[in-house]
Order: structure tokens, then C-alpha cells, then sequence
């Protein structure tokens, strides 16, 4: 778990542009951002992929979508539409082990994604 980035992120110790925190999660914009509006909203919980939660994760995992609800509007992207993403595995293009939901908005977005 020390070798996690959102780990790191988590604790401080890596610095992040929060956008969000609660008791159980972090939301902050992304490094690299994709869309004019890129938050990653993650569990502060360790977890490396979706594949691990289990019925003690539910609050926390649901929470995390009322703070995509939460988000959404306040960065201005809730009336115009906007993406939720999270990649699962190596063929999904997950390249960071903890849990993590991308809210992708400010764009028209394609379908199917790549
Ligand atoms: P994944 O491909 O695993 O679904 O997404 C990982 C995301 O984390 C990528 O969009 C990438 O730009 C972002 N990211 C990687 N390193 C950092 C970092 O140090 N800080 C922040 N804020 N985002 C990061
Ligand atoms: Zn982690």
C-alpha cells in the first residue's frame, strides 16, 4: 500500500488539487487532464480494483457517486451532460491500482469510448 500513488495522494504526501473530502473519499483533479473538466474521485480506502470490494465497501462506494452528483454541478458540467468512468484491469487501461472514478465533462464525448 506505501507504493500506492493514491495512497500517497490520500495522505498528503503527494499534493493533489482537491476538489472534495469527506470521511471516506478525495476527489481532485487529474494530473493529465482529459476534458476541460477531469475530477478522479477514489475511495480513500485501499482497494485496487473494482474486482475487490465486498459489502462493507457499499456506503463508501455509493458515496462517491453523490460526490460525482455534487461535483458535476458545481464545476458546471451537470446541464450539459457529462461521463463517469472507471477502468477495471489491464486491458481496461487502468494504469493506477486504487479504485478511482474519472468525471469526464466540458466536451462532447464519443461512443463507444476507444
Ligand atoms: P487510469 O488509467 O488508471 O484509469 O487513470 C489514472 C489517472 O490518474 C490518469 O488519468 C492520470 O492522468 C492520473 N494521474 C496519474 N498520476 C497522477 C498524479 O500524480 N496526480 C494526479 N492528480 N493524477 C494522476
Ligand atoms: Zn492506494
Amino acid at each position: 500500500m506505501s507504493d500506492c500513488l493514491f495512497c500517497k495522494i490520500v495522505a498528503g504526501a503527494i499534493p493533489s488539487k482537491k476538489v472534495y473530502e469527506d470521511e471516506h473519499i478525495l476527489a481532485f483533479h487529474d494530473i493529465n487532464p482529459k476534458a476541460p473538466v477531469h475530477v478522479l474521485v477514489i475511495p480513500k480506502i485501499h482497494k485496487a480494483t473494482l474486482l475487490e470490494l465486498e459489502e462493507a465497501d457499499k456506503d463508501a462506494i455509493g458515496g462517491i457517486f453523490l460526490a460525482i452528483n455534487r461535483i458535476a454541478r458545481e464545476k458546471g458540467v451537470a446541464e450539459d451532460g457529462f461521463r463517469v468512468v472507471a477502468n477495471c484491469g489491464k486491458k481496461s487501461g487502468q494504469e493506477v491500482f486504487h479504485i478511482h472514478f474519472h468525471l469526464l465533462g466540458g466536451r462532447s464525448m464519443q461512443w463507444p469510448p476507444g
